[in-house]
């Protein structure tokens, strides 16, 4: 595939419909973590000022976009879909060079983008409220919805176009304005969709991105009295003190964490499809999806046959720069992130038996950037570290089973609750695993990665504020109920 690299790129702050430079002068280089030579863009290093101008310049617009019909505005998100599509190639291979996913899968991921864009315009069509029965035969009561106001919104780097979609569609489409502050380390891609809002021509003020640093933009969204809205995808420390914030000043607050996700295979399980999920769910972008499958039950039964079919096939996983044909997975997003799994390992090495992997690669084109072996485990005990605490890197445990019920009782044995799945045959496996696991998406057969998005997402426990994004469930968040009485 012939991707042309570009030269280095400068991006600025949209703010009231205007490219502007920061008050500090001072950017981020962001470069390719599959080749560190390769400089993909700069970005603002912003300051609260900035942040102020941005809340200011989206309160300004509230009124105006609020008082558009649904349909209206549905209009410009079908316009931002259009540019988004058009310039699908470019978004992807920017999001490629800048966190290291693999070009096809980035192209998946703004496609996904162009989808949630049309499926939220499509929404400013449909009902927003109910007519209540009221005792008074002469009153008529019914419920309609009002937008928050101004929404804050806060994402990671691992979904570069999807997240910042996810949130932005519905909060524009219920009538909101947004300021974004996306990911340092994914900024650029998210500058490139910015142009397309730029493009589609939307009010000024309606739509503004702010990057910097997210002790200061972050958490100044967080405690902007201006902001009304807070919804925020990234770490659980971060989100707990987001969380906290927003509570304390009264705004509405949406908070999508960490994972931990489980997957169970059961005795009467079709293995090669098991193998197959568990590789897909669990190594995919690098193993940095907060649905990515990182504890896998097998029940001893078939446990040697499991184990042998998945080693065999993560050894044939190919690795390195995400642009180029037939590599199946990329480097980790950045540097730290490298670290931080490269010390699970180590960890991991103590805790339980390496099968496969467990290094940096090196050597040629791996020396240029943050690449890392896959890597698994077995003999890992639930109480284990890799066990328990997110990793967000290539990095499989298996652990061993001689009963159903230990199963579930193993995967529900974290403090997170996200996804989980089970392989079986049997439909009352299917029923008490579908019952008895505490997590906010469960699935049968299928990888614990990914979910359609016209359906809820979000999790249990330490995993979510247990409100729920994608689908209907995003009016629930983005909009207050309003229960109207006229007599
Ligand atoms: P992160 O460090 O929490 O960062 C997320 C966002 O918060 C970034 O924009 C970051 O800005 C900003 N931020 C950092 N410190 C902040 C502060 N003090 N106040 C306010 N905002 C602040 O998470 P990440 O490393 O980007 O993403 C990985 C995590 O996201 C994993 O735990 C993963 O499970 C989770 N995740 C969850 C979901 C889900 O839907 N449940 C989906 C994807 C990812 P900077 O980039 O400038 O630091």
């Amino acid at each position: 595939m012939a991707v042309q690299t570009e030269t280095s790129n400068k991006f600025l702050n949209y703010i009231n419909g205007e490219w502007v430079a920061s008050n500090t002068n001072e950017v981020n280089t962001n470069t390719n973590p599959a080749n560190t030579d390769d400089v993909v863009g700069q970005i603002q290093k912003s300051s609260r000022e900035d942040l102020d101008k941005a809340v200011t310049s989206a309160k300004g617009a509230k009124k105006e976009w609020k008082e558009l019909s649904g349909a209206q505005r549905g209009q410009y998100l079908y316009k931002v879909a259009d540019i988004l599509e058009g310039r699908l190639e470019e978004v992807a291979e920017c999001m490629t060079r800048e966190m290291g996913k693999t070009f096809p899968e980035a192209k998946g991921e703004t496609a996904r983008g162009v989808a949630i864009l049309r499926y939220y315009a499509g929404e400013g069509m449909r009902k927003v409220g109910d007519v209540i029965p009221s005792t008074d035969k002469d009153a008529l009561m019914f419920t309609t919805r009002a937008p928050l106001g101004v929404v804050g919104v806060i994402t990671p780097w691992n979904f570069p176009v999807a997240i910042p979609m996810w949130k932005t569609a519905p909060a524009l489409i219920y009538g909101n304005t947004v300021v974004l502050k996306p990911a340092t380390e994914a900024a650029v891609t998210c500058a490139k969709l910015f142009e397309c809002f730029e493009e589609a021509g939307l009010p000024a003020g309606v739509i503004n991105m702010v990057t910097g640093p997210g002790s200061v933009i972050g958490q100044g969204i967080a405690e902007n009295p201006d902001v009304n809205g807070i919804t925020f995808t990234g770490s659980n420390t971060v989100g707990k003190n987001i969380g906290q914030e927003a509570l304390g000043r009264g705004a509405k607050y949406q908070l999508e964490m960490g994972g931990k996700n489980p997957v169970i295979v059961a005795p009467d399980a079709d293995i090669d499809l098991a193998v197959e999920a568990t590789i897909s769910g669990g190594l995919r972008s690098t193993g940095q999806k907060c649905t990515a499958t990182s504890r896998v039950i097998v029940h001893s039964d078939v446990y040697d046959e499991f184990k042998e079919k998945l080693v065999a096939k993560v050894k044939e996983i190919t690795v390195g720069n995400g642009l180029n044909d037939g590599i199946w997975m990329g480097p980790s997003a950045s540097e730290s992130q490298l670290n931080t799994v490269l010390s699970y390992i180590e960890k991991g090495r103590e805790e339980g038996t390496l099968l496969c992997g467990g290094e940096r690669l090196s050597g040629g084109e791996y020396d240029k950037g943050y690449f890392v072996a896959p890597t698994v485990f077995e003999d890992i005990k639930s109480e284990a570290t890799i066990a328990q605490e997110e990793i967000f890197g290539p990095v499989l445990a298996l652990m061993k089973v001689d009963d159903m019920e230990e199963a579930i009782e193993l995967a529900n044995d974290v403090e997170y609750g996200l996804s989980a799945s089970i392989f079986t045959t049997n439909i009352q496996k299917m029923l008490s695993f579908v019952n008895d696991m505490d997590a906010g998406l469960v699935r049968v057969n299928a990888e614990s990665a990914g979910v359609e998005l016209q359906a809820p997402f979000g999790g249990m426990k330490q995993s979510s504020s247990h409100s729920r994004e994608q689908g209907e469930a995003a009016k629930e968040f983005f909009t207050s109920i309003k229960t109207v009485f006229v007599k």
